[in-house]
């Protein structure tokens, strides 16, 4: 039997991606090793999103051909589609395929079995106008599925390089979204996480429909718990969104809007296509149909020019805010953006004093979120035993509103909904009691 190894780089879209190529390989009797071990085929799937993407996705190449001189060296993904050239120089890379057609990977693979001649199956993506079908009908983590809706984005913000590696937004069809989401739930998910590159961006490319509609139609699957946005833009939340986000019993009490920058003239520099007003305005709008929503953001800290004055700004926006939590991300400069080539780049010491001032402002602001469920019932799934003790009898799960809950019960309890009471809260944890299973049908 043939073996192959796969290695993700990057983010979860990249991590849906290798699980639907995966399952590609499983159809023609591949077996899955690990990536540490001797494999007949190594497919790397690869990240450019910063500088750093490249140059680890190179070292993994190197190391998957060291481990294997003979196997077959497949690289894909975002780096492989952005610089396939530099790829395939590496010598013992065998077989380059971007961020399309994928769905001939296997192909590629026996023919360059038989033929033995490196194949370069990289196109102009952005002349690509059809979404990648690849399904995925099952993850190894059992009570949560990603979705992926849609692909690209149209954005150009200045410090991104991920149109050029993904190309513009499309979307997939809603008959396939929701064909796959059925899937999912009849194979024992209650959770489905929609993802994308630019996800709230879902239907912007097609006739009479739109994310609301598709959200509209996912409340109505049957058996369909819970649905999570991973991200959306303040700018998608259209009127329409918080009408189904009102009245929607399964969209959870959580949204993750990117807002990058809290001061006006930053924003501008880095072309998202909004003002803090805007963005606040939003947020208000939202908290008036989901009181207790957890909104959580990414901040992007020492942009080019980011004076003082501009991160103080942006720190008494977030804090204003009340965030759930921020991922906070020092700029890293990315070459072939805009912003690469932005005069007075921000010193790296500078950048760190106002990362961790804004990790910080994030930490207290999460505490001050939990807080306001302490001795309140929430619904939590429980997901893996509690990892710092594996024999203390506790399980962990999220609840709707993204709490990380930790609670006494047994494995059986694992992937049904559990109402659990919060009794203690933490900035990794929220400790609780379970005080009942609401669901009897396990995830198989
Ligand atoms: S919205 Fe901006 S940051 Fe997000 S993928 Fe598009 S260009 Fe990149």
């Amino acid at each position: 039997m043939t073996t192959i190894a796969f290695h993700t780089l990057g983010c979860k879209v990249n991590q849906y991606e290798t699980e639907a190529i995966y399952q590609l390989f499983r159809k023609h009797g591949y077996e899955r090793v690990d990536f540490d071990k001797k494999a007949d085929v190594y497919v790397i799937n690869t990240c450019t999103v910063t500088n750093t993407g490249d140059k680890k996705s190179r070292q993994v190449i190197r190391r998957a051909i060291k481990r294997n001189p003979d196997a077959v060296i497949v690289v894909t993904g975002c780096y492989a589609q952005i610089a396939p050239g530099d790829v395939l120089d590496i010598p013992g890379v065998d077989i380059v395929v971007g961020n399309q057609g994928r769905e001939k990977i296997v192909e590629y693979v026996e023919e360059y079995r038989r033929k033995r001649e490196p194949i370069n199956a990289v196109y102009n993506i952005m002349k690509t106008k059809e979404f990648e079908e690849l399904d995925v009908p099952s993850f190894s983590d059992r009570t949560r599925a990603s979705l992926k809706i849609q692909e690209g984005c149209n954005n150009f913000c200045t410090f991104c390089i991920i149109p050029w590696a993904r190309g513009l937004l499309r979307s997939r069809k809603p008959e396939n979204v929701l064909k796959q989401a059925r899937q999912l739930v009849a194979a024992g998910y209650k959770e489905i996480v929609l993802t994308g590159i630019h996800t709230g961006g879902y239907g912007e490319d097609l006739e009479d429909y739109s994310l609301a509609k598709l959200l509209k139609e996912l409340d109505q699957v049957e058996g369909l718990k819970r649905i999570r946005i991973s991200s959306i833009e303040a700018s998608q939340i259209t009127d329409e969104i918080l009408e189904v986000l009102k009245n929607s019993t399964s969209i959870v009490r959580h949204l993750h809007i990117p807002l990058q920058a809290g001061d006006d003239e930053v924003l501008q520099r880095m072309k998202r296509n909004y003002t803090t007003e805007e963005y606040r305005n939003k947020i208000m709008e939202i908290r008036k149909v989901l009181p207790d929503v957890a909104i959580t953001t990414d901040v992007i800290v020492g942009f080019p020019g980011e004076t003082e004055e501009q991160f103080l700004n942006g720190y008494r926006f977030m804090e204003e805010l009340e965030f759930a939590e921020m991922h906070v991300f020092p700029y890293s400069k990315r070459s072939g953006t805009p912003a690469a080539k932005m005069p007075d780049q921000v010193p790296e010491e500078v950048k760190h004093e106002r990362v961790q001032k804004l990790i910080e402002l994030s930490n207290w602001l999460k505490m001050k979120y939990a807080n306001k469920f302490l001795r309140q019932i929430l619904e939590v799934i429980p997901e893996t035993p509690y990892k710092e003790d594996p024999n203390s009898g506790l399980y962990t799960g999220y609840s709707d509103n993204y709490l990380h809950v930790a609670f006494k019960g047994t494995q059986d309890i694992v992937g049904k909904i559990c109402k659990v009471r919060i009794d203690r809260v933490g900035l990794e944890y929220c400790h609780g009691t379970l005080v009942q299973v609401e669901e009897e049908t396990a995830v198989s």
